[in-house]
């Protein structure tokens, strides 16, 4: 029989991932495992997987085909995650090396499945629809001390046509507000300030289960009642489940930051539609004016795809001119790549690769230059930053995020990591604000005001 007494594991792809791996190592080291960063010295080598874009799946595919060349030790090899769910056994085919498969809806069952490869020496599967288990939550391991991911919902029932999600991680499950909430009393006991919310869309929290009568905005005002807890994050959103009462929240609630991810994909109406996004962009901006007066100055996050089957230069020019209209602070931008199982992949890719190269790079600099200008407003102005940890180019110097998302550094003692900060705004570089400590504002008042960074933003 193979020995099993350290591990390994490397995360691919979403925040999703890393929280479901973090539960993972949760149940290996309570098997009295030991957690290795060597992979040639472990006796588990986990790959918990993404599918999201074809890039992150060649990734992994290459990464595991080598292993089965590489390894001497004749480690257990698992691959949990997207991909796990996307290519079932038919991994066993291409990577005859690895031994088990385990889906995104299965890690409950990590120590079973290792349980029973170690009694058969056999290939195993499980890669199930649909989540049903609570997962042992409280158990997951985390690396960082501040921030905490906490899953509030799984899967989704959206079903764009370019997204594998609603295959590989089944209809949404919400998770019972009364697990929610023991888990964030008990990361804020153990000194934790912020709680970031998970879920494909968090905003459908609770339709699944009407007789909780707790929708999303509900959750949120429950956490926030949580004593010590300092701030309150959410991602991501579908643009049509985002609710009046949810703007409200962000609005009312000390914790709840000012930031939201509001989706667009696509500025044009009928790559809209043949996106099945369900909205028109009329309903989206419509959405986003009557967040900003209710929130004035809220910083907006998007993703945008460039480049979908039949995409014309006229729909993109739609994509460009709103976002320039909308002025994101954050924008992940991508061109399109056809995914297996999706229903687009029934259309031809038929944007050229320079094509979509060229539009991407468009928005790239329009987001450059929109950043920049936000950036710039900020120059002499005091934000709140919580303070994360070490800056990784420069020790001596601290990193953290404001409210809003942006990243700060500044110089400053190892005993400020957790706690909140005034910064002085004296420069940036790149996507990263500079600043000089001012004073903490948790020794005069625990939270900045809701406006303290926003006021300095006109950003409408
Ligand atoms: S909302 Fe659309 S893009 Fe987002 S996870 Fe669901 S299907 Fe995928």
């Amino acid at each position: 029989m193979r020995k099993l007494q350290s591990f390994f594991v490397r995360t691919y792809g979403c925040q999703m991932n890393e929280l479901d791996s973090e539960i993972m190592v949760g149940l290996l080291e309570g098997r009295g495992l030991v957690r290795t960063e060597d992979e040639n010295q472990a006796d588990l080598l986990l790959f918990n997987t993404c599918s999201i874009r074809d890039l992150a799946e060649r990734k992994v595919m290459g990464k595991l085909g080598k292993l089965g060349h590489s390894l001497q030790n004749n480690p257990i090899i698992g691959v949990t995650g997207c991909m796990a769910n996307a290519k079932k056994e038919s991994l066993f085919q291409k990577l005859p090396h690895i031994d088990f498969v385990l889906g995104t809806n299965n890690i409950h069952e990590l120590n079973h499945v290792l349980d029973e490869v170690l009694a058969s020496d056999k290939q195993i599967v499980r890669t199930d629809e649909q989540f049903q288990f609570e997962l042992d939550y409280l158990s997951a391991k985390r690396d960082d001390k501040v921030k905490a991911y906490i899953s509030i919902i799984r899967g989704c029932d959206k079903f764009c046509t370019y997204c594998v999600v609603p295959y590989t991680r089944g209809p949404e499950v919400s998770r019972s507000p009364e697990n929610i909430l023991e888990e964030c009393r008990q990361l804020v006991s153990k000194g934790y300030k912020e709680l970031i919310l998970l879920g494909q869309n968090v905003n459908s929290y609770g339709k699944d289960q009407p007789e909780w009568q707790c929708r999303f905005h509900d959750l949120l005002y429950q956490i926030d009642k949580i004593p010590g807890l300092q701030r309150v994050r959410f991602m991501t959103s579908h643009p049509v489940d985002i609710t009046k009462e949810l703007m409200e929240a962000i609005r009312d609630l000390k914790t709840l930051c000012e930031f939201v991810h509001f989706p667009m994909q696509a500025g044009s109406n009928r790559i809209l539609k043949k996106m099945h996004r369900i909205y028109t962009i009329e309903q989206y901006l419509e959405k986003v004016h009557m967040l900003r007066e209710i929130v004035p100055n809220v910083t907006l996050g998007t993703d945008i795809i460039v480049g979908f089957p039949t995409e014309t230069a006229e729909d993109f020019q739609q994509t460009y001119d709103l976002m320039k209209q909308i002025e994101f602070s954050v924008a992940f931008l991508f061109s399109y790549s056809p995914r297996k199982g999706t229903p687009a992949m029934r259309w031809k890719d038929d944007i050229s690769e320079e094509v979509k190269q060229e539009r991407l790079q468009q928005l790239l600099s329009l987001h450059d230059e929109i950043a920049t200008k936000q950036r710039q407003l900020l120059l002499n102005t005091e934000v709140e930053v919580l303070v994360e940890k070490h800056s990784s180019k420069d020790k001596a110097l601290l990193k953290g995020r404001t409210r809003c998302w942006k990243n700060v550094v500044f110089a400053g003692s190892e005993a400020l990591i957790g706690s909140l900060q005034k910064v002085r705004v004296h420069g940036f570089n790149h996507q990263t604000l500079m600043g000089t400590l001012i004073a903490s504002p948790e020794e005069n008042s625990p939270i900045f005001s809701k406006a303290t960074e926003r006021n300095k933003l006109q950003i409408v």
